[in-house]
């Protein structure tokens, strides 16, 4: 797999014309990139900044979803309702979700399943291999190698504190023990100047970027540090 790179761009930016000023000028600036994958997760109502006419490496993920299919819930998104609009990702389990909406691994687990179901690709944000473990219950090994787990501990998502090299490849290596074959992406004040040494150093295989997804400019400089890396 090529280094993947999950830009979750949260409840921002707060208009459309932005939105699509930073999704264009992403997508243009990693027309030639070969050797990495960019996944853009906007707010759903911004999802019209993406259309297919754009590079093949660059797709489209959503922030959250809901485990049903259709029906009376008021505000969801069903995984169905993504794919038909072109997305191919999805975040689930972010810690901001697991805080705020009170999200639980019950909830994380079922929205996994669904996601699968629909052939979508989960991220699952997690901290801990328990949060791994009751969020995979009941998956099978087949279903198990189309999930991608970002490891995303919360003192350094938002706060530009990252976490170590050496904690985050420690985790990374504690979670391979029991997950062989399941790509681990690195979340948690990712910037251009730290972005190469998680994959590098710590062995991760790819970033979800918050904050500096934000800014074409320095959410370019990480795509194509990594794409540089990846090269050589
Ligand atoms: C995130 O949103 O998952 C995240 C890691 O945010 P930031 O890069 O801003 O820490």
């Amino acid at each position: 797999m090529k280094p993947l790179i999950i830009a979750n761009w949260k409840m921002n930016p707060s208009n459309l014309a932005e939105a699509k000023q930073l999704f264009n000028s992403v997508a243009k600036g990693v027309k030639n990139i070969k050797n990495t994958d960019t996944v853009i997760c906007p707010p759903y109502i911004q999802f019209s900044v993406f259309n297919s006419r754009f590079p093949k490496n660059i797709k489209l993920g959503a922030q959250d979803v809901f485990w049903e299919e259709k029906g009376a819930f008021t505000g969801e998104i069903s995984p169905k309702m993504l794919k038909d609009i072109g997305c191919q990702y999805v975040i689930i389990g972010h810690s901001e979700r697991r805080n705020y909406q009170k999200e639980t691994d019950q909830m994380v687990n079922k929205k996994v399943k669904a996601v699968l179901k629909e052939g979508l690709k989960p991220i699952l944000c997690v901290e801990t291999l328990n949060q791994i473990r009751r969020g995979l219950k009941g998956i099978s090994g087949k279903d198990l190698k189309k999930i991608v787990f970002a490891y995303e501990p919360v003192f350094a998502i938002g706060t530009g504190h990252p976490c170590s090299l050496e904690r985050a490849g420690r985790v990374r290596l504690t979670i391979k023990k029991s997950f062989k074959n399941i790509p681990i992406l690195y979340g948690g004040s990712v910037n251009s100047q730290n972005a190469q040494l998680y994959i590098q150093k710590a062995g991760f295989q790819g970033l979800l970027v918050g904050g500096a997804s934000l800014n074409s400019k320095e959410f370019l400089k990480i795509v194509k540090s990594i794409d540089f890396m990846s090269k050589t």
